[in-house]
């Protein structure tokens, strides 16, 4: 029986994005140490603020300055804190609704354990040391014993009832602070372990011998490289194995100007679609071994392992004449 193949994938990037009226206000806020909800037209207090009303989707921009400490409504205990997450030692993931607030905010709790836990506990926020205008400027919430018990249902009759104790109503404030914050960058990032299927298996096994492994599908005759256990087309599952490559022919390239992190290679070079001999399918490789002006629809290649990879690392023009456009117009 083969070996098992696993490996640790990551896909992450950095998301950019610019911020409306309320989010600006709301995290320039957060970096003043000064927490804003907003308020719609028929009063609730929105925490944190939205720019549209969830229910009429009227405009919303009448904001509150909101109190730093607030009630748990409903948790759950972090036992494993990953990569990214608020704090580094175990912690309650909560839902805070904040006084004055009617709605309530995600956020972490740093608590001894979940034992220390239950629906109602007081809390506040404990700020983070050095702030930008972000929601880790709320570093996380603490438990807090200055405050009244939760006691169930939130209560609204017009006059800012919560939690069944009486609250000062939350002060108008205009959302406007020097330098305000524009646009965050929210870092997007997934870590996961990713297992080969049978197919790629043997395909990834055959590389591992400087051979590539195609399968052939068994209804409309074509070859798939790498195979992926089934037939794109026709939908049925494929098993039978041939030999592909190592040659191919070029049919459609871009010239790559942009040096991507992590990646040891020099710009300008060409990534192209490559259709091995005997494949139906092209697959993509980079090119090289010739300036990368000359790559060409129709070049003739073949693949190049470096010394200990088990993949290609690339392909370089094969000594042959390019290959005419009618033998991979199909491929393109
Ligand atoms: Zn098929």
């Amino acid at each position: 029986m083969p070996e098992v193949l696993e490996a640790p994938l990551v896909v992450e990037f950095p998301f950019t994005r610019s911020l409306g009226p309320v989010q600006s206000a709301f995290l320039t806020g957060l970096r003043e140490r000064v927490v804003l909800g907003v308020r719609t037209g028929d009063g609730r207090v929105l925490v944190p603020p939205v720019e549209y009303d969830p229910v009429t989707a009227e405009e919303i921009r009448d904001l509150v300055e909101i109190a730093p400490t607030g009630t748990v409504t409903t948790w759950a205990w972090n036992h494993a804190p990953r990569r990214g997450q608020p704090l580094s030692t175990p912690f309650a993931w909560v839902l805070v609704r904040l006084d004055g607030a009617d709605t309530a905010l995600l956020h972490a709790l740093d608590a001894p354990g979940p034992d220390a836990m239950h629906t109602g506990m007081r809390v506040r926020v404990r700020w983070a040391g050095e702030r930008s205008g972000a929601i880790t400027d709320i570093a996380c919430f603490e438990p807090y014993d200055g405050g009244e018990p939760y006691d169930g249902e939130a209560q609204h009759d017009g006059e800012a009832q919560h939690d069944g104790v009486q609250q000062p109503e939350p002060a108008a404030h205009t959302g406007e602070f020097a330098d305000p914050v524009t646009g965050i960058v929210a870092p997007a990032r997934l870590d996961y372990t990713y297992s080969p299927g049978r197919a790629q298996s043997a395909y990834i096994h055959a590389l591992g011998d400087r051979r590539m492994v195609a399968e052939r599908c068994p209804s409309c005759r074509k070859v798939y490289v790498p195979p992926r256990g089934a037939c794109p087309t026709c939908g049925v599952a494929t098993s039978e194995q041939v030999e592909v490559g190592p040659r191919g022919t070029v049919t459609t390239f871009c010239i790559v100007n942009i040096k991507a992190k992590n990646l040891d290679i020099e710009v300008p070079y060409v990534y192209a679609h490559i259709a091995l001999d005997g494949a139906d399918l092209a697959l993509h490789g980079r090119i090289g071994g010739i300036p990368y002006d000359q790559v060409r629809m129709g070049m003739r290649v073949e693949a190049v392992w470096t010394e200990g990879s088990r993949y290609p690392d690339h392909y370089r023009p094969a000594d042959e004449p390019d290959a005419a456009y009618d033998t991979y117009k199909e491929l393109l």
